[in-house]
Order: C-alpha cells, then structure tokens, then sequence
C-alpha cells in the first residue's frame, strides 16, 4: 500500500525559523509503526537559507512521527532534524541542543507546557479588522469570548483542536485572547523534546488549515500597532525537586534573574516592542516575579504559592519563539 508523509522541518530563516514541508510516498506494509519504517530524506538548502548554491543538499532525518489529520486515512506526518550530507549536525538545528540538555539532565524531570497565541489575518490586514470592515471596539469584550462581532475564525481554531487531538499531541486546551482575532492554544505538560516537537506540529496544522479559508497565522510578538495586545508563548516549567516542595524556587528565580539578558536575546523577535510594562507585560529590560502577578516576568500561580510546590510560568517569550532555543535555556539557567 502506499502512504503519503509530510516530512516537516524548521528552515534557516533568520530570525524567526519558518517551517517547511515536502511530501514523500512510502510504499508500505501495512501502518507505519517505528521511525525505522520510515527512510531518511532531503532538500535543496540553498532554497531555505540552509546552504550556499554549489554544495546545498540537506538531509532530512526522521526523529517523530504522527497520524496526518488533515490527508487522514494511513498517512502521516514526519517531523525531522536537519543533517549534513556526511551526518553532521546542521548549524540551523536548534533541536540537537535540546537533545544533548535531556540527556545531561534527564534526572532532574524537567516538564513544560507552552501557550502559543497568534493572531489571525486576512491578507496584511488582521481577521477582525478585515471581517469588520472597520477597526474594532478597544480591548475588553474579546477574551474569552462568545458571539459574532467578537469573536473571528472559530472555524479553523475548532478543526486545529480536532486535528491536534487527532494527531495525538500533547494538547491541553484553547482560549480566545485579548486582541480580537487573537486565540492560544496550550501544548503540555509533558517532556521538553515532545513538547517542542508537538508546538512545530501543532503550528504546522494551524497554517495547513488555514489555507482551506484563506486565513493566514501571525506569530508576530506585536502584530498591530496601538493599543491592542502582543502574543507571547508563556512557557511553564517545574523539576521534579520543584513539583516536591518549595525549597527551590528561592534558588530558580535567583538564577532566572542573573540571567535575565541571555534569555532575552533567544525569546523572539520583537520582544522589545511586546514587553513595554503594558498589556499584562514587565518590561524587557526589567526581572520581576510575583504571585498571580501578570506584570511579572515571571509568575507564580496561585495555587502554586498555597501549595508551595508546582510549576512557574515564564512569560517573556514571545509567539514566534524557537521552542527548542526556549526550553534549552530555561533547562541550562535551572541547572547550571
Ligand atoms: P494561564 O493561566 O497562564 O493562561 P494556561 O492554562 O493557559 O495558563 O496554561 C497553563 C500551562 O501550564 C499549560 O501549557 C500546561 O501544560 C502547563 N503546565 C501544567 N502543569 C505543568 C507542570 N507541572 N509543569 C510545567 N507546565 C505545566
Ligand atoms: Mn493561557
Ligand atoms: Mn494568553
Ligand atoms: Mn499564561
């Protein structure tokens, strides 16, 4: 039998990696149950910012794969690193550096789970506005909202969530943002490679989609102008230690505050003009933490301070982060 695969990577754009997807046929016996199933692959660099023109062949090796929701039936979706030809590890791939962070410090039982917000649009132009025909009514009726007027393409967020359950990520839920036209989605908790691994997928579906209806997806840090919310990608983290008592959150916000500036740099493109000390931010050049606290860099949950014990959320980094740079750093900052 014959399947259709997806083999999806992240490119060499700088600096926000674009995705990129080419389908290959798989002559197979029946489904497709190991990465052994599936070969090895690849790409003409030079096309992606990969390579130069005279040496540009990429090779695209397997690492996860997933049921493909949108073509259905057997075929799948492939997510892969990217390689040199002699099976060095390609200066774009992002995802090796995480993998070498797990296992250095896999005892340590690091868990993530990231909000991705985004914003849709219609052209240059953002959903609300182009749906409206007008500029829409300030912030405050949008956020979590119910009813026409307030709420612009339920339609492609209602098939992203049945196709990422279908795909099987690790897919905690969704909620319509501040901005009109503006959603998230949350990916979590779970390991920091399948968590990673499941935001690319996650994002390649919602883009997928989105052609069906003409709908583009911004993960622009700040996508209007004006009074109108940025999108960040919050990223909550906990160890093992940190799910077990309190004793290390001294220690952890110590560390992530002596390296407030390193995490800066790698938490997207734009993060100046979203973290202001506006729409729910603290400015990207101050560190603060604080319970329940959405002016904080970092805050505390509520439940988490009751309890003294559970996970922390990170809310520097903007949508259009590399999650496989993000969860580096934060591992590297808590462990080192
Ligand atoms: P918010 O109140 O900030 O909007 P959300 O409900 O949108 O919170 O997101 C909470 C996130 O926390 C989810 O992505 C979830 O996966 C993650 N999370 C839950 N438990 C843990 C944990 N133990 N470690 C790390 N992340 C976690
Ligand atoms: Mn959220
Ligand atoms: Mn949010
Ligand atoms: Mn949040």
């Amino acid at each position: 039998m014959k399947i259709k695969a997806e083999y999806i990577w992240l490119d060499g754009t700088k600096p926000t990696p674009q995705i990129r997807s080419k389908t290959k046929i798989l002559e197979v016996n029946g489904i497709v149950e190991s990465l052994e199933d599936i070969p090895v692959w690849g790409f003409d660099g030079s096309s992606t910012n990969q390579a130069e023109g005279h040496s540009s062949d990429c090779v695209l090796r397997p690492i996860r794969f997933y049921k493909d929701p949108v073509r259905g039936g057997d075929h799948i979706l492939v997510l892969n690193e990217v390689e040199l030809p002699n099976g060095d590890i390609h200066s774009s791939n992002t995802r090796s550096d995480l993998r070498e962070l797990v296992e250095k410090y896999g005892d340590k039982g690091f868990k993530f789970g990231i909000e991705q917000e985004y914003t849709l649009f219609k052209g240059d132009v953002p959903l609300a506005w182009a749906e409206l025909g007008k500029e829409p009514k300030p912030q405050g009726p949008y956020y979590c909202a119910v009813g026409a007027g307030k709420i612009f393409g339920r339609h492609l967020v209602e098939k992203h969530i049945d196709a990422c359950l279908e795909a099987d990520l690790l897919f905690d839920g969704i909620n319509w943002e501040v901005m009109p036209g503006q959603s998230e989605y949350q990916i979590g908790p779970g390991d920091p490679l399948k968590v990673a691994d499941d935001l690319i997928v996650a994002r390649y579906l919602m883009d997928r989609l989105g052609e069906d209806y003409g709908i583009t997806v911004s993960l622009a840090a700040k996508p209007k102008e004006g009074d109108w919310n940025g999108a960040g990608a919050h990223t909550n983290f906990s160890t093992k230690a940190m799910m077990q008592s309190s004793e290390v959150f001294e220690e952890v916000l110590e560390k992530l505050k002596t390296h407030h500036e390193e995490h800066i740099t790698v938490y997207g493109d734009g993060i100046e003009k979203r973290l202001t000390g506006k729409h729910e931010t603290c400015p990207y050049t101050k560190f603060r933490h604080g319970v329940s606290d959405r002016g904080a860099s970092i805050r505390v949950p509520w439940r988490v301070a009751k309890e003294g014990k559970g996970y922390l959320e990170d809310r520097r980094p903007c949508a259009n982060i590399d999650p496989y740079v993000v969860l580096s750093r934060l591992i590297k900052t808590i462990s080192e």
